[in-house]
């Protein structure tokens, strides 16, 4: 857990998730949360959504691996995502177009177009993007290497898809899912596309596995971490733990 915030404070970084050290999910806090050699160790990195607390520390990490002389970073995301990270922020104003540079040699990033659905290999794993409800065009994760696998739900509301897919995943080992509002602020989190903890538990029970598979959650607002994690400790028959940062799991 680099960073599993709804925000940024001191204590508080958005989000960021190395897995096995290559392979980092979303990019909030990459340069932010890990040394320079570990950030020069990722080989690729999944973005879900354009969003600016999950995309900021591109920028800063493409800039220190060119520096450094680091391989390529592939960064992999949907065709809008790519869109919207070269129109609005690699786009030689906000940020130099890291895809093209330095100039004449293997460039610092590049981008790797996930179709939904469709498994592809990205930092030593297989990597599939699942649809799923946000305000933009946003991407669940599901993640398999050799021992199993771990899916990430995105910036999302209640959702279907992802839990009909990780209903046909048997070797499901963990879920990443967000939760950011407490339940008074349904009527936010409804109209940003995220979960307060009803809807989560309320999604969670689509997943007809286990019950006690561990669920990681992220992304809870600084302002409201201490209300939300009341709530989730007071839903029953789930195996729910909040993310804290430079937590290390193993599945
Ligand atoms: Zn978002
Ligand atoms: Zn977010």
């Amino acid at each position: 857990m680099v960073g599993c915030h709804g925000g940024e404070t001191p204590r508080h970084r958005t989000s960021a998730f190395v897995v096995d050290g290559t392979l980092a999910i979303d990019a909030g806090s990459l340069t932010s949360g890990l040394s320079l050699k570990d950030q020069n160790r990722l080989t690729a990195c999944v973005i879900s959504h354009a969003h600016l607390d999950h995309i900021r520390d591109l920028a800063t990490i493409a800039d220190n691996r060119l520096q450094a002389g680091a391989d390529t970073l592939q960064v992999g995301a949907t065709r809008p995502t790519i869109d919207a990270l070269k129109k609005h922020f690699f786009n030689d104003i906000i940020w130099p177009d890291f895809t093209a540079l330095p100039k004449g040699e293997s460039p610092a990033i590049r981008f790797v177009e996930l179709d939904i659905e469709k498994p592809v290999q990205l930092g030593g794993f297989q990597v599939r993007a699942i649809e799923v409800n946000h305000t933009i065009d946003t991407a669940g994760f599901i993640i398999t290497g050799q021992d199993g696998s771990l899916a990430y739900s995105g910036d999302t509301g209640p959702t279907e898809r992802l839990w009909e897919l990780l209903n046909h995943t048997p070797d499901l080992k963990a879920l990443l899912c967000e939760v950011s509002f407490p339940n008074v602020e349904q009527a936010l989190a409804t109209a940003s596309g995220h979960h307060t903890p009803q809807t989560l538990a309320a999604d969670l029970v689509k997943l007809v596995k286990p019950k006690d598979i561990p669920t990681l959650l992220y992304h809870i607002k600084p302002v409201f971490q201490a209300e939300v994690e009341r709530e989730i400790a007071a839903l029953q028959g789930f195996n729910l733990q909040v993310c804290a940062l430079d937590q290390q799991f193993s599945f």
